[in-house]
């Protein structure tokens, strides 16, 4: 099978769908990777990095839409791209359909088959090709709110990890998934004292055997979040509701009570933010103010270190990949009912009931 892998086009977006480590398995596999000139550039993986890996690279994205058979990405196509796909095509990356209409209406006109990262499934009932990215943007949050509460950034000058004879600052992380994990795992890394909340009582089972009771669990409630956020230096909002906006958990009253100078991170923000404060930000303007609180709330944080998050992510799409060059599309999905969950659309019609049921599309 041809692959091709273009450069991505959306705006700040640096990861690739391709790290020259992947396309030396499609390659050992008898496959041929066609990637586009300085696809990796920005992240360090350089043309000679793909040559030797055994790619052929290729000048412009048209001519790999073209012929390739598959094209892996990592965003979603982009208008132009959608209209360079093609009837018999595979596009394999992260689509987000549901509430984008227009995309949807041209991936069906295209009729390629359209596989999203997002709703591959596994064995755990979780979803093995986003749970990377929250492991990253968990990580990450530590890593912001320890910045943000530096005092040149707006923050109360507090050190997370205290020093001897000065007590470490407090953590609050909402949420104890896969974000709210390595949230916590860093949060502990550093010496903070950590508190965590969940609805769910097996979850907090969970973390308290992992952590060894090195960290607070905590019932989920609108008091004992009130109780813990007032007391924070940082708290992270890392909820998740399946398939509805994010539970609004702090209004503007809790966030006035907050102490001066204390870090909200976000990263529910993606799907609404899990603070009334929250709206949107970037990487290139991350955070805003109000009521003394900083507000971290960036939407796509694991493209702030696109290096790590590209290979994370190839990880986890490199065996569905593989089964899907191997096999044949049709082939791969008959046998592993967890990549078919990853159908989209097919042949010019939407295939994925949660987007139907969101755009009202015919299956
Ligand atoms: P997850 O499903 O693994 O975990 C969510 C947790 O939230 C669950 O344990 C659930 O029990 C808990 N929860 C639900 N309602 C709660 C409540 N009221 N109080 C306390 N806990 C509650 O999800 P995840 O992978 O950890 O993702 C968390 C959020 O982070 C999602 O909204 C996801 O979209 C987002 N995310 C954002 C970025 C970004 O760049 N901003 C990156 C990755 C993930």
């Amino acid at each position: 099978m041809l692959i091709g892998v273009p450069k991505e086009i959306k705006n700040h977006e640096y990861r690739v769908g391709l790290t020259p480590a992947a396309v030396k398995e499609f390659v050992q596999h008898s496959h041929q990777v066609w990637v586009e000139t300085q696809a990796g550039h920005s992240i360090g993986f350089t043309d000679e990095h793909y040559i030797e890996a055994g790619a052929e690279i290729i000048d412009s994205a048209a001519k790999i839409f073209a012929k390739a058979d598959m094209i892996v990405k990592v965003k979603e196509p982009q208008a132009n791209e959608c209209k360079m796909l093609r009837p018999g095509q595979t596009l394999y990356t992260y689509l987000h359909l549901a509430p984008d209409p227009i995309q949807t209406q041209l991936l069906v006109e295209s009729g390629a088959t359209c596989i999203a990262y997002e709703t591959v499934t596994d064995n755990r009932n979780t979803l093995p090709l986003l749970a990377p990215m929250s492991e990253v943007a968990g990580r990450m949050s530590v890593q912001a709110g320890a910045h943000y509460l530096e005092k040149a950034q707006g923050g109360s000058g507090t050190l997370l990890g205290g020093v001897p004879g000065v007590a470490p600052g407090k953590v609050v992380v909402i949420g104890g998934g896969v974000v709210g994990l390595n949230a916590a795992k860093m949060a502990m890394g550093i010496g903070a004292d950590v508190t965590i909340l969940d609805r769910s009582l097996n979850r907090l089972r969970e973390l308290d055997d992992i952590f060894e009771g090195r960290l607070a669990t905590v019932f989920s409630t609108a008091e004992s979040i009130e109780y813990y956020t007032s007391r924070a230096d940082l708290v992270i909002g890392a909820v998740l509701v399946p398939g509805a906006a994010a539970p609004k958990l702090l209004n503007r009253e809790h966030i006035k009570k907050m102490k001066p100078g204390s870090v909200v991170v976000d990263v529910a923000i993606d799907q609404g933010g899990c603070f009334e404060t929250s709206r949107a930000t970037t990487h290139q303007d991350p955070v805003y103010i109000i009521d003394d609180v900083v507000h971290y709330c960036v939407a796509n944080m694991p493209g702030g270190v696109a290096r790590t998050s590209t290979m994370a992510l190839n990880n986890a799409t490199l065996p569905f990949g593989l089964a899907l060059a191997n096999k044949g599309p049709k082939q791969a999905m008959l046998d592993d009912p967890h990549l078919l969950n990853g159908l989209n659309v097919h042949q010019g019609k939407v295939t994925y009931k949660a987007v139907v049921d969101a755009l009202g599309k015919e299956l």
